[in-house]
């Protein structure tokens, strides 16, 4: 299956190389000895909370062990370093199998996720390790291939996303069919053959203790899995990376950035001009570019030879292709062969979280935000009680995230998306207050303290263009985003595709043109928390101002308009202190909401009213004992002022001022307390 005379060659390549660096081990790491001071910075930055390994050490013993500890700690890493092996206690992995739930079976190992306890001072001692490849071994050598998103610090899934996506947009706008294979790798991080990795680490320039110590770290590792609280015997492991370390983010990247560099050299000319741009990757997410069935199939047999040669596997099944035609015609009848295996062309395909269409039609994406949404806010078991507010806080942080999750790069949105989305929020805004169907959504969304979901889609696809502007002109994503800027201000009347029409059209929409032009012009712009201030402000400035105008015209909004003012009505939630009260302010904001309805007759008094509120508080004959009650505690415990004044008011501003329209007293609240 795998390619074994290969292996012959790179084991003894790697027994040679071990070889010659326990000869150089007497020789320190780069960067000389460890000191206490480094430790004491690296220790700084460790996390708290976390789970110790076997020795039961935890980031806490460290972080406030002291001065003292810390030369302690150092003495012990040169130690470790001039003898040039690894305490053995440090190679021991303890894991925990977490279930991944959606009804999976419980007895395949498959539907677990394992998550590994590694003991905290050997991931310190790796953070060390790590911090002396990055300043004494990356800066002579280019590393990784740019196309490379992952683990790397401002890249990530959206760059990834980005780069993808915009390749195939400007080779469509070429009137260039474009055919994209995603590539899945099976269990990559625990399959990596740890001998062929050490060798790419030396050729990358990690030698003599640093290479031995690193490979140490590799040789006799064992783990155990924890269940019910017993750990099962201790087996060994004799590839992959190590599940938690901190190396082996690195480590996988170096493992597969060969890949990246052949998979360039069969269609040098795929990419956006001369930006070479045909494999954006993410870790083991890597995808590949090609402007014909043919070209497509070269790579893949690239990668299909790679994964021979390097032993790991490819999964056929779960790799998908797309065909982005320039004409919308499909041709269904092509496939493509990884290995022995055929791969299909799909319609639609999830690409880090963020699913590609092949006809670009959003409709499908959209749904699937919406749903994932859903199942996200009613997973929060929310009790009736619980304050609005607080539900407010909760779906902005933790629901509205899950369903606008790279929705920067969502630049085709239809009228009929927009309106999917508004749907979703609106009902999570009615469920929460416990508001009926039939009520304004408008108003609903402004008493939970929401601005519509499409501000926040432009707000975050405003901080992205930020985040571009503001990014190393050595990026990748840098780079396409700059050709495509310029190339969409050359010929602005061309059809153009994705994140630049878009952009510009949102830049002249909130006023910002000008940070743009700055830009061009000089190349400044706001630093990241300025411009994240001016989106914010911009947004809301134009969503307030388009709610306030159509409020004066629409006659629905006749009452909430006298009571809410131009306060935000979410205030309405700081007021309740206990449970009852969040009933209570639920009640008024019901009766806020209300619309004028034809006459009624009262079934108490059997008077003609119009507005049920305004009747009941004021003048039904039925409630006259109640507000008799009123007056008088009104009397006896407030300033005779304030009985004077609303004794003065008229009916209307009367029955207004007990729903809350003055926000400097929680009137009905307080009215109904004291009547009870
Ligand atoms: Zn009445």
């Amino acid at each position: 299956m795998f390619d074994s005379e290969f292996y012959k060659t790179i084991e003894n390549s790697y027994l040679f190389i071990q070889e010659n660096s326990r000869l150089q081990t007497l020789s320190k790491l780069p960067g000389g000895e460890v000191t206490a001071t480094e430790i004491s910075k690296a220790i700084k930055d460790l996390k708290r909370r976390k789970a110790p390994g076997l020795d039961c050490i935890q980031n806490e013993h460290l972080i406030f062990g002291g001065p003292r500890l810390f030369a302690c700690i150092s003495h012990l890493f040169n130690a470790v370093i001039n003898i040039g092996r690894i305490p053995s206690i440090w190679k021991t992995d303890l894991i925990i199998p977490i279930y991944k739930g959606n009804n999976k079976t419980k007895s395949s190992p498959d539907s677990y996720r394992p998550i590994a306890l590694l003991p905290c001072l050997m991931k310190l001692f790796e953070k060390i390790l790590t911090l002396r490849i990055r300043d004494h071994v990356l800066p002579s050598v280019s590393f990784p291939n740019p196309q490379q998103q992952g683990f790397q610090p401002k890249l990530g899934c959206i760059t990834a996303s980005f780069n993808l996506q915009e390749t195939v947009f400007h080779n469509l706008e070429q009137g260039s069919p474009v055919y994209v294979a995603f590539l899945d790798t099976q269990k990559a991080f625990d399959t990596v053959w740890r001998h062929g990795l050490m060798c790419k680490l030396h050729q990358l320039g990690v030698k003599g203790s640093l290479w031995t110590l690193i490979d140490d770290c590799h040789t006799d590792t064992s783990c155990s899995v924890a269940v019910n609280q017993k750990n099962s015997n201790w087996f060994p492991i004799s590839q992959g990376v190590r599940q938690g370390g901190v190396l082996s983010t690195f480590l996988y990247l170096v493992f597969i950035n060969d890949l990246l560099q052949e998979l360039q050299n069969p269609n040098p000319n795929t990419g956006i001009h001369s930006i070479r741009s045909s494999n954006p990757a993410l870790a083991d997410d890597i995808s590949c570019i090609a402007l014909s069935p043919r070209g497509l199939q070269t790579l893949l047999n690239t990668a299909y030879d790679f994964s021979i040669r390097w032993r790991f596997k490819f999964n056929a099944s779960k790799s998908n292709v797309l065909y982005f035609s320039p004409t919308g015609i499909n041709n269904n009848s092509l496939s493509w062969k990884l290995g022995h295996d055929t791969i299909k062309i799909s319609k639609s395909y999830n690409h880090l979280g963020i699913l590609l269409d092949a006809k670009l039609d959003p409709t499908e994406r959209t749904a699937k935000a919406c749903r994932k949404g859903q199942q996200t806010y009613f997973a929060l078991k929310i009790s009736e009680h619980l304050n609005p507010a607080t539900l407010s806080k909760l779906y902005k942080r933790i629901v509205l995230p899950s369903v606008l999750y790279v929705s920067e790069l969502w630049c085709d949105l239809k009228q009929k998306d927009n309106r999917a989305l508004d749907v979703f929020q609106h009902s999570i805004c009615k469920h929460a207050m416990n508001l009926p169907k039939h009520t304004r959504s408008d108003m609903c969304e402004s008493i939970f303290g929401l601005l519509p979901i499409a501000s926040e889609i432009d707000k975050r696809k405003l901080q992205l263009f930020g985040r571009l502007c503001l990014m190393d002109t050595k990026c990748l994503t840098k780079k396409i985003f700059l050709h495509r800027l310029f190339s969409y201000l050359d010929s602005p009347n061309c059809k153009h595709y994705g994140f630049i029409p878009d952009i510009i059209h949102l830049l002249d929409k909130y006023n910002l043109l000008e940070h743009l032009n700055s830009y061009l012009q000089n190349g400044l712009f706001l630093n990241k928390l300025e411009w994240k201030k001016t989106v914010n402000s911009a947004v809301f400035y134009h969503f307030t101002t388009f709610r306030s105008n159509r409020m004066l015209r629409d006659n629905d909004f006749t009452q909430f308009r006298h009571i809410t003012g131009n306060s935000r009505p979410d205030w309405i939630w700081k007021l309740p202190n206990d449970v009852q009260e969040v009933t209570l302010c639920k009640f008024i904001v019901k009766l806020w909401t209300l619309q004028d309805l034809p006459p009624h007759i009262c079934s108490l008094c059997q008077k003609l009213f119009t507005n049920i509120f305004e009747h009941v508080t004021t003048s039904c004959d039925g409630t006259y004992l109640f507000r008799e009650a009123w007056w008088q505690t009104v009397i006896e415990n407030f300033d005779i002022n304030l009985s004077a004044d609303l004794c003065g008011l008229s009916n209307n501003d009367l029955y207004l001022f007990l729903l809350g329209a003055s926000s400097s007293m929680p009137s009905l609240i307080w009215y109904i307390k004291y009547v009870e």
